[in-house]
């Protein structure tokens, strides 16, 4: 069976422990592969490599960083078909969607090389005595820690903007879905990226990941991931003052005003609802309907899912592959059994499915359910996976304090006719994303990340870079 190694200082390496996890394909519930369970000393090594690379990287040429970190990028287009299909099996999601994900996995490479050729620094004269200017550089040795969801989109998310700044990584991806960032070990080599630039350790969150936050040399820590895992990192990392970004756990709510394109909202609310399997932390699982248009719009919603098909990741036409793994299955439907009793009425969907040929797989039917009160635990806690709830709303007032009042606050959709209302509610939703008529048209410049329980910090663009970076003052008289 193939073992998914360790990429340490440009080579492929066993744990020193010796030790793997088995790795299930979520479509056939079947073990295909074993990942390194490597441990602190693991992660020591990488460390020592990283050092080891830091202080050519960091003075590196940027046009000759630009170029590797380019080249990087063409390499996965080039093996965008392998890298997608790689990513389906490990991550149970249709194999189109992977091949989209992989093009955004590129891209990240692509404009973050492109940024740091770009990312200036500024500068303030002093009563003409004296200039300021500001140095941004490399914060060194830096830990980025991914989940499973998008596993290499959000890995190379963090790693891209980390090198292009001029650090040198350890990296860490879920040990669910490690299996592109292994192949992005050899396509690094392929580019020229000198050894130990990044450095790849697989593992279970409470070794690797817990060794990766605890160590003094590892200088920030780039997490995405779920809010009780934020907070205990945050807790481990407090008392050495790491530099932290921290994006967590979501409940977005999709708001529906009656004034809205109803065509439009009902077709948008399908994918931002159900798509990869609802296990994307931007899905609207809370959709807010203002009551003149909420039977018109839950008939088109329930009309609109008989499309959606559920099986098979490999087959083109399927929209819905299967869950992560045995155990993120069975929590959401247990959050399906909460919502029953809480008294919620399951409108379609509401249970697993096996498609013909993959009886074992851990599919679970789009589900959408009613009748339930917006502060139960169903409308609270974060369920991701296919499953919403429909809630009816009178007026801007009533849904804008129903929507805020969530410990979350990473993303909200609005639908509505009206401009100013689209002006007034974006400004008050306390949310760090706010989508008007659309959903996940994503702009890498952006800024990128939640407010409240949903994180600390930001990502992309500008912000990516200044988080890589240390920022110092020089202050010159003359
Ligand atoms: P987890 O928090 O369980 O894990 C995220 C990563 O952290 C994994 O690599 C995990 O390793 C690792 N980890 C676990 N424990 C520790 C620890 N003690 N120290 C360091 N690292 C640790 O999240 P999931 O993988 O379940 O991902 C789903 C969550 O991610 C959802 O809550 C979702 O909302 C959120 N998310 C947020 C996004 C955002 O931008 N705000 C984007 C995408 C997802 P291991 O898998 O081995 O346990």
């Amino acid at each position: 069976m193939e073992k998914v190694l360790n990429f340490i200082e440009g080579e492929f390496r066993e744990p020193v422990g010796v030790a793997f996890l088995e790795n299930y394909n979520p479509a056939t519930g079947q073990v295909y592969s074993l990942v390194s369970q490597s441990e602190t000393q693991d992660v020591d090594m990488a460390v020592v490599a990283a050092k080891k690379a830091l202080p050519a990287w960091k003075k590196m040429n940027a046009d000759d960083r630009f170029r590797i970190l380019n080249r990087i990028a063409e390499l996965i287009e080039r093996d965008l078909d392998k890298l997608a299909a790689a990513e389906s099996r490990d991550q149970g999601k249709p194999v189109w969607l992977a091949k989209t994900e992989m093009q955004r996995a590129a891209q990240n490479f692509r404009f973050f090389a492109t940024a740091a050729m770009q990312f200036a620094s500024e500068s303030h004269q002093t009563d003409s005595r004296a200039i300021n200017y500001t140095l941004r550089q490399p914060v060194g040795v830096v830990g980025c820690i991914s989940p499973w969801n998008l596993p290499l989109y959000l890995f190379t998310w963090k790693i891209a903007p980390a090198m292009a700044a001029g650090n040198c990584v350890i990296a860490k991806p879920s040990e669910f879905t490690p299996f592109t960032a292994y192949m992005l070990g050899a396509l690094c080599n392929e580019a020229g990226l000198p050894a130990g630039v990044l450095n790849i350790v697989h593992g279970l969150g409470s070794g690797v990941g817990q060794a990766m936050v605890e160590h003094p040399e590892i200088k920030a820590i780039s997490f995405t991931g779920g809010t009780a895992t934020g907070r205990h990192i945050a807790s481990v990392a407090a008392p050495m003052f790491k530099k932290l970004s921290l994006e967590l756990g979501g409940k977005n709510a999709n708001i529906i005003f009656a004034d809205a394109d109803l065509k439009e909202a009902v077709k948008t609310s399908v994918r931002s609802s159900f798509l990869n399997q609802g296990e994307i932390c931007l899905c609207g699982s809370r959709v807010f309907v203002e009551k003149p248009v909420y039977e018109k719009f839950k008939a088109e919603l329930l009309e609109e899912l008989k499309q959606l098909k559920t099986g098979n990741p490999e087959d083109d036409a399927v929209r819905v592959g299967a869950i992560v793994s045995k155990q993120h299955f069975e929590k959401v439907l247990s959050y399906i059994i909460l919502a029953k009793e809480e008294g919620g009425v399951v409108l379609t969907g509401g249970e697993a499915v096996t498609p013909a040929g993959f009886e074992q797989g851990w599919f679970i039917a789009p589900t959408v359910i009613e009748g339930l009160g917006w502060n139960c635990r169903t409308n609270q806690e974060e369920i991701f996976g296919p499953v919403i709830t429909l809630i009816p709303f009178e007026t801007e007032d009533e849904v804008l304090q129903m929507a805020n009042s969530t410990a979350y606050g990473l993303a909200t959709t609005l639908w509505t006719g009206d401009l100013k209302r689209a002006h007034r509610m974006a400004e008050a939703l306390e949310t760090g994303i706010v989508w008007v008529n659309c959903w996940l048209l994503r702009d890498l410049r952006t800024p990128f990340g939640g407010m409240k329980q949903s994180g600390v910090g930001r990502e992309g663009g500008w912000e990516a870079m200044r988080f890589f970076t240390e920022p110092k003052n020089v202050c010159v008289a003359y």
